[in-house]
């Protein structure tokens, strides 16, 4: 079994809402786990250990992007200062019929690689042609949940289909990949469809991942058409018997918060794409005070730009606190708590995930603190949260293996990524009117 030794690192991990912050720390790591962490010296290490220095490097656990659309990454800068209509129907929806299988496994590998930058270990990834974005999963080294999105009018057989991915690749890559069905949302699918949806996920013993109430009038367009909200949609349809991540949920109705915290839900939080996209924020302190749990996430690059759990949690705490009017609200310590331990516990991994503890999952992120916006260092996890950005993220370990060291990356090569998605640009960039592989209803 392979021995890696972290050495000399600062540690940060929260416990029972606090925050616990190590300097000159060693972290053990045998095999995919963490073995021990000690102050420096202090811990009994086989001589055949590797040994990684990280004097001065901020440990903090492998970051969890509780939703994404990783191959969008494509789509970068293509569809900015419209409404959210228009990013669908005009943008979105008629860019992503021009994709490949080829094109989603290079646009995953760029995704994957920009998340590797970013310290981020575990992504929920909720999108088309999955055999390639799980092949690039396998080859980057990243744990990640993995769903075959599917539209209501793409029909039964497309969702056995997407039943015979989560089949194909549960487990697979060292146990690193877990698939789900991701039925797209209840406004492009039916209450029939998802009843299905439920049956097979029951059936396969996995979980749903769905987005649900994104705005006001999705809301609305519910009640029109079921006489019910969207949350109650998927809890007639059986969808919340099963583990569900909630994508968004920025608009639940009153009776919605016991419907969800009496059942197995999680909920992904982007603030970067609410903000961009005009859309308000989710009651993030009401679900967290009713116990669901609320994860970080970047959604996908086009309504974010950026796959960075860094910056949301920055902007997690700024948009609370300017949606009360008042500073106090999401202090750091509820930030981390929220960024680490509910994220784990949004993607089920609570317990092996979201913590620097022994019995972990060795995923981890080292973070340089030497820049001048870092300096000085009173208070290190202020730091982390409002002057970090990705480039100082160093070294990135996921399941004990070394993904990126001093900002080079281990498994991919980015050169190549980039030529790769470079040629494809010409011809993913084509909007043929009337061509979309959905529509969003308006
Ligand atoms: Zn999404």
């Amino acid at each position: 079994m392979q021995t890696l030794l972290i050495e000399g690192c600062d540690l940060l991990t929260v416990e029972n809402g606090n925050v616990r912050f190590l300097p000159h720390q060693d972290i053990l790591i045998e095999g995919t786990y963490i073995k021990a962490i000690g102050p420096t010296g202090s811990l009994s290490v086989p001589k055949e250990a590797t040994r990684l220095s990280a004097q001065g490097l901020l440990a903090i656990p492998g970051l969890i992007n509780t939703h994404a659309h990783v191959p969008m990454v494509l789509f970068r800068g293509l569809a900015e200062d419209v409404t959210i209509e228009s990013w669908f129907n005009d943008y979105i929806f008629p860019l992503e019929s021009n994709l490949t299988p080829e094109d989603v496994y290079w646009g995953a590998l760029l995704g994957l690689a920009e998340m590797i930058e970013a310290g981020i270990t575990y992504v929920a990834d909720h999108y088309f042609f999955m055999d390639e974005v799980a092949q690039a999963v396998s080859e980057a080294g990243l744990r990640a949940n993995l769903v075959w999105a599917v539209f209501g009018h793409e029909g039964e057989q497309k969702l056995a289909r997407t039943v015979e991915f989560v089949k194909r690749w549960q487990g697979t890559a060292e146990g690193r990949i877990t698939t789900w069905l991701g039925p797209h949302a209840p406004y492009t699918t039916t209450p029939d469809f998802l009843r299905l949806c439920a049956h097979y996920a029951r059936d396969l013993d996995v979980g749903i991942h769905i987005h649900v109430s994104e705005t006001a009038a999705q809301v609305a367009h519910s009640h029109q058409l079921y006489g019910m909200s969207p949350v109650r949609v998927l809890l007639e349809s059986g969808v919340l018997e099963v583990p569900t991540l909630l994508a968004h949920c920025l608009y639940p109705e009153e009776e919605d918060y016991k419907i969800l915290a009496d059942h197995p839900t999680g909920i992904a939080h982007a603030p970067k794409t609410y903000l961009k996209l005009g859309m308000g924020t989710a009651p993030v302190s009401r679900f967290r005070s009713v116990g669901i749990p609320v994860g970080l996430a970047t959604d996908g690059a086009v309504s974010n730009n950026t796959l960075d759990i860094l910056e949301q949690m920055r902007l997690l705490a700024l948009t609370q606190k300017d949606a009360a009017h008042d500073s106090t609200v999401m202090p750091i310590a509820e930030v981390l708590a929220m960024a680490f331990l509910d994220g784990a516990r949004v993607v089920r991994q609570d317990g092996v995930l979201g913590a620097l503890k022994p019995g972990f999952l060795a995923d981890i992120a080292l973070l340089r603190q030497d820049r001048l916006a870092m300096f000085p260092r009173y208070n290190p996890v202020a730091n982390l949260i409002y002057s970090a950005s990705a480039q100082d993220v160093d070294t990135v370990i996921c399941n004990g293996q070394v993904l990126m060291q001093n900002r080079r990356l281990l498994t991919l090569d980015r050169e190549r990524i980039k030529e790769e998605v470079q040629r494809r640009l010409e011809r993913l960039n084509q909007r043929v009117p009337g061509r979309r592989i959905a529509t969003y209803p308006v």
